[in-house]
């Protein structure tokens, strides 16, 4: 998972639930893939709950890795709540000029009926990022019409599946642009209290732009991942990145923590 690229993004929790019970083992290849699903409209493989990955040979790469990072999981604890995702040595960010001007397009053809929901809970959700850090998500309406995946006029998309194995799913800055999407599920449209559209997007925004899963870190004692990854604040059970049912403890809509703010600040600054 060091070299792949790890386009996470979705948020599965509400589905695809992370074992509640803190594992010393990592699973083994049968265990791992019953829990992989495959993305109908992209072929793309689902882990993690939100993380999407492309090919079997990646697929394989990443539990490789998995299973060789677990070992290191449950030591060296960082004193370091938001987390980076690292791409080997680098961080895994925009550019300050790209970060300025992150376009997408959101797709009217699929949404349909839903599409003025969708508008609305993507500029709610990069106006919480937005008013901490140096980051300004630019909606292109005029590539609305034709917001599909290869639309090299945005920097990502934004459409519908009929996926229920999360909620929605994203990407991070180191994914290709063909996989840069925020999918949205069907399911996200009916009740998923106690989240709103908006906080689910808050979530998956905050990958578009380096996030990883707070809930990865060694402090939540459950739900790791990898250890791809660079503390920003220490550890935030609360963080918009952390997953409830990982030990967390945000219990209402998910909404951007002072340490989550103090961390995107860092990182964009
Ligand atoms: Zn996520």
């Amino acid at each position: 998972m060091k070299t792949l690229q790890l386009t996470v993004v979705a948020l599965g929790f509400v589905i695809v639930g992370c074992a509640s019970e803190p594992q010393s083992q990592p699973p083994t290849w049968e265990e791992f893939m019953a829990q992989v699903t495959i993305e109908p409209e992209t072929g793309v493989f689902i882990v993690n709950g939100d993380e999407m990955i492309e090919s079997e040979a990646e697929l394989a790469v990443f539990y490789n890795g998995m299973v060789a990072q677990w070992a290191g999981a449950s030591v060296g604890e960082t004193s370091d709540a938001l987390i980076v995702n690292r791409v080997g040595s680098r961080d895994d960010k925009w550019s300050s000029t790209t970060a300025a001007n992150l376009t997408y397009c959101v797709s009217q053809s699929s949404f349909g009926s839903r599409y003025n929901t969708v508008v609305n809970a993507m500029n709610s959700a990069a106006a919480a990022w937005e008013g901490t850090a140096r980051v300004n998500f630019v909606h292109r309406s005029d590539q609305d019409g034709n917001c599909t995946a290869s639309n090299g006029n945005v920097m990502f998309d934004v459409r519908q599946t009929s996926t229920t194995s999360y909620l929605a799913r994203s990407f991070f800055p180191s994914t290709g642009r063909s996989s840069r999407n925020v999918l949205i599920s069907t399911s996200s449209f009916g009740n998923i209290s106690p989240y709103s559209l908006a906080g689910v997007l808050r979530h998956e925004l905050g990958h578009t732009i380096g996030f990883r899963h707070e809930h990865t870190r060694p402090e939540a004692g459950t739900c790791f991942e990898d250890n791809s990854w660079r503390a920003l604040t220490s550890y935030d059970s609360a963080s918009v990145m952390h997953y409830p049912q990982c030990n967390g403890s945000n219990r209402g809509d998910l909404v951007l923590t002072s340490r989550d703010k103090t961390g995107a600040r860092s990182l964009y600054p």
